[in-house]
């Protein structure tokens, strides 16, 4: 986690929030390169889903709604975590997670001394358990109280209660309440999806690792409408697409580069299920903290359809015309965060390897995730032609990709500095390229195109970039083309 996180900071991924103040709560601002493969993953994970699929559309709710809203859906009531405080040094923990970190302890068998101990681990001289503060080791923790989640604030010129609303902290909710309103402007039958990314808020109490638990995240959602009075290979609708989900889930995140191994499924038992859930599976992924979770797919029924329908008074429904009869549809959620998701794509990526006895970091990001596509190198920055011909190159192929031009360090230097932020291809415009007009050359027009993961370099005319990056970047693999082309 510390490389991640040193290198986000060296190379423009992740910034801490209002650094220049001290740093503000677990709050990350995406530099020029991590708001790149943001934007990538919510961008393929937009066409997989939205644009690909004829039975999903998209939705972008507004974060500030209605209050009853958080209402009817239990968050008010319901979304809390059990809290403790120190009553020396005042700090609050999560009851349920209070254990999960190593503690200080002055023990008694050996005059006082002070110890750091494993998390879950008795003390090896006195052999207690923790009972005080894990932080200062002094005092003793309050009995649990609920705390709520959610972030407070007032909408409207007056800070008073009857202007009180919530930052959402999903963005699931933006769904329901706008069932109606999709089912009757886009006519579709069931059944049929809503998508929607976003940012949401919570409150948490020991946010930390990195992006993994902040307080402001962001969230790419579905609401998956199913009929519960159909069938589907003879299992229930919403089981069947439940497992539709779950395996779609598992198989989009694979697609983009997360290795098997790293990446597992888990039931929630019946007593960890929420009450509105009838079956809960989460998608762990073995993160550098350990295996957590990455997404959730639930099985909601129908509890948020008819809890809003019973706190507005407005009919949820869906009319079956097979069986002339008003559904409440049942709901499947696949719910992941994409900061998330994001710190996966980059602790799978990265690797340190030796080449020719020297170590080099490389981010093997799936093409279509990598912030920069191509980089465009010139062998000697002193050379007009030479440079006049590298800007002419990233012009015509910004015009499809992000490329940059970079003539800042010598090409092995440079090499590296694209292998480390993951970028799939480097073009490098040397003197072959343009030949010596003193010396009456004309050159011969090629460039080398370097691969990121294999290193091997190829030489390819100019006027063939476009159509082969075109493919490159259309699914072709490294091996499939290079061998069209000579090697450097
Ligand atoms: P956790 O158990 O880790 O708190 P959760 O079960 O409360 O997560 P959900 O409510 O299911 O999470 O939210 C769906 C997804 O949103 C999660 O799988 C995760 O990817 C993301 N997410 C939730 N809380 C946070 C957070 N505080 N910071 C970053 N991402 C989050």
């Amino acid at each position: 986690m510390d490389a991640l996180v040193s290198l986000s900071k060296r190379r423009g991924f992740i910034f801490q929030s209002s650094e220049i103040y001290g740093g503000a709560g677990s709050c990350w601002d995406y530099g020029p390169l991590g708001v790149e493969l943001k934007q990538n993953i919510k961008r393929v994970w937009w066409r997989d889903y939205v644009q690909r699929r004829p039975d999903m559309m998209g939705l972008d709710a507004s974060i500030l709604m209605h209050p009853t809203v958080w209402k009817a859906s239990g968050h008010v009531d319901n979304f809390t975590d059990p809290m403790v405080d120190c009553l020396e040094c005042r700090r609050r923990f999560r009851a349920d997670k209070v254990d999960e970190t190593p503690w200080v302890h002055y023990c008694p068998a050996t005059k006082g001394n002070k110890f750091t101990i494993s998390a879950g681990e008795p003390c090896s001289h006195c052999g207690v358990t923790r009972t005080l503060c894990p932080e200062c080791g002094k005092g003793e923790l309050t009995p649990p109280r609920q705390f709520n989640l959610m972030f407070k604030t007032f909408m409207g010129p007056v800070e008073e209660d009857a202007s009180l609303t919530y930052l959402r902290p999903e963005t699931a909710q933006g769904i329901f309440v706008n069932f109606d309103n999709v089912l009757q402007s886009m006519r579709r039958k069931l059944p049929f999806g809503i998508a929607q990314i976003g940012k949401a808020f919570r409150n948490e109490i020991t946010p930390g690792n990195f992006i993994f638990r902040t307080r402001e995240f962001e969230q790419m959602e579905i609401e998956f409408f199913v009929n519960p009075l159909e069938t589907v290979d003879g299992r229930p609708a919403d089981e069947y697409w439940h497992e539709r989900w779950i395996e779609d889930s598992m198989a989009w995140f694979r697609r983009y580069g997360l290795s098997e191994e790293n990446l597992r499924l888990r039931e929630h038992a019946a007593d960890e299920l929420a009450h509105y859930a009838k079956r809960t599976a989460d998608i762990e992924y073995h993160f550098p903290i350990g295996w957590s979770e990455l997404m959730g797919i639930a099985n909601r029924t129908d509890f948020d359809l008819k809890q809003h329908a019973k706190f507005s008074g407005k009919a949820l429904t869906y009319f079956d015309e097979e069986r002339k009869e008003h559904v409440v549809p049942y709901v499947i959620e696949p719910s992941a965060g994409v900061d998330r998701a994001l710190l996966a794509f980059l602790a799978d990526a990265y690797r340190e390897e030796e080449v020719r006895g020297e170590k080099r970091v490389v981010l093997r990001l799936h093409p279509e995730l990598a912030p920069l596509k191509v980089a465009v190198l010139p062998l000697l920055k002193k050379r007009e032609d030479i440079v006049r011909t590298a800007h002419a190159i990233r012009d015509e192929l910004s015009k499809d990709w992000t490329v940059v031009y970079d003539d800042t360090a010598a090409i092995g230097r440079l090499y590296r500095r694209q292998d480390e932020v993951g970028t799939p291809y480097c073009v490098t415009v040397d003197v072959q390229t343009v030949g010596d007009p003193a010396k009456g050359e004309i050159g011969d027009r090629k460039v080398t195109i370097r691969d990121r993961d294999s290193m091997e370099q190829i030489r390819v005319p100019l006027d063939q970039l476009g159509p082969l990056f075109r493919e490159l970047f259309g699914g072709a693999t490294w091996g499939g083309v290079a061998g069209r082309f000579g090697a450097n």
